[in-house]
């Protein structure tokens, strides 16, 4: 799968920007995406931060199975990252935000102090895919910026910094943070890491066909949250699931053609459930297909996180 966002001309690009950014930053933010904490991951990003304190925030938290969640924050604290979990959007993330930077900047902080400089502010910029929150992250914390400032003597021209103060008592930490974010492609090798991204929105939906993503996202939810999905989209107690079962005695087809066929039939199903028709008397799994696509992507089926915790030592095989 390749996404036309991402040739490798823009790749190379985006790595010479960060290369250049990096060097001018104590700190990176990484912003990943709570629903799918590990597709949303930039696959080159340790190479890329190498060297530089660095915090991981889940954004769109409010949209994540919290139990998920949770699990993910240990995890990451498992791999010595230190992650907190956000609703971008929302101003009283941004205390968490400040405790996270104290953490990772502490050493830088202590080599300060000795050398007896006081609250020299932390540079720091953000990194991410596209989609996952960070210019909103930017802006929640421009909100309480107490100052926008231009080209720095000593630093690159053309950079503009926010400055951001947060105050804890008699405690004063200052973040200079850059203010364009820095855009990282995300992963293509995986059909499922793709799909994944596309239903929340990292890259363009059209690189798959709605329908076939739909038949995806049935049956991730189908497996994961199947009384959400059941209880949104089926009449009177229906569980789609059953639809599933039945193609398994089927003959003259392959496993994957009989549930990809039966896949269709469930989206056929809600078509029929919400009386979408099509021209024919065929119902429309078209409209039905981008139905829960959107519904996904606005939360209404429920908090749900498409990514697994991986086992121990079943990072390198989560996606397949
Ligand atoms: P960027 O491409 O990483 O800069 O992403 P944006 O900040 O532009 O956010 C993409 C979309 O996600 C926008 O519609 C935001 O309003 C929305 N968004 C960002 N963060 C959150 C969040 O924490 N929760 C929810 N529900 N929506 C968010």
């Amino acid at each position: 799968m390749q996404d036309l966002q991402w040739y490798p001309g823009h790749m190379t690009k985006a790595r010479r920007m960060m290369e250049e950014n990096k060097k001018l930053v104590d700190l990176v933010i990484e912003i990943l995406d709570a629903r799918i904490p590990l597709s949303s991951r930039n696959p080159d990003i340790d190479s890329l931060t190498k060297g530089k304190a660095r915090i991981v925030i889940l954004a769109k938290t409010d949209l994540a199975d919290p139990a998920a969640t949770k699990a993910f924050l240990s995890w990451f604290a498992s791999q010595g990252v230190t992650p907190i979990a956000v609703d971008a959007r929302q101003k009283k993330s941004l205390d968490r935000i400040r405790d996270a930077v104290k953490s990772a900047c502490r050493e830088k902080m202590e080599r300060d102090r000795k050398r007896g400089i006081l609250n020299r502010p932390v540079r720091a910029m953000v990194l991410g895919i596209p989609n996952v929150g960070k210019s909103t992250l930017i802006n929640s914390m421009a909100g309480r910026a107490s100052a926008k400032t231009g080209n720095k003597p000593g630093v690159t021209k053309g950079k503009q910094w926010i400055c951001v103060t947060f105050r804890q008592g008699k405690e004063v930490l200052s973040v200079e943070l850059l203010d364009t974010p820095g855009i990282l492609w995300p992963k293509f090798e995986d059909r499922e890491v793709g799909v994944r991204l596309a239903l929340c929105g990292s890259i363009r939906e059209e690189i798959l066909d709605e329908k076939e993503l739909a038949c995806s996202l049935i049956s991730l939810l189908l497996a994961d949250y199947p009384e959400a999905f059941n209880s949104r989209y089926g009449k009177e107690g229906e569980d789609f699931r059953n639809i599933l079962e039945e193609t398994v005695e089927g003959t003259g087809h392959t496993v994957v053609d009989q549930r990809e066929a039966a896949l269709h039939r469930v989206l056929a199903k809600i078509a029929e459930n919400r009386n979408f028709l099509s021209k024919g008397q065929t119902f429309d799994e078209g409209r039905a297909a981008h139905l829960l696509i959107d519904e996904f992507q606005g939360g209404k089926i429920g908090r749900i996180t498409l990514d697994h915790v991986p086992e121990r030592d079943e990072t390198k095989t989560e996606a397949e």
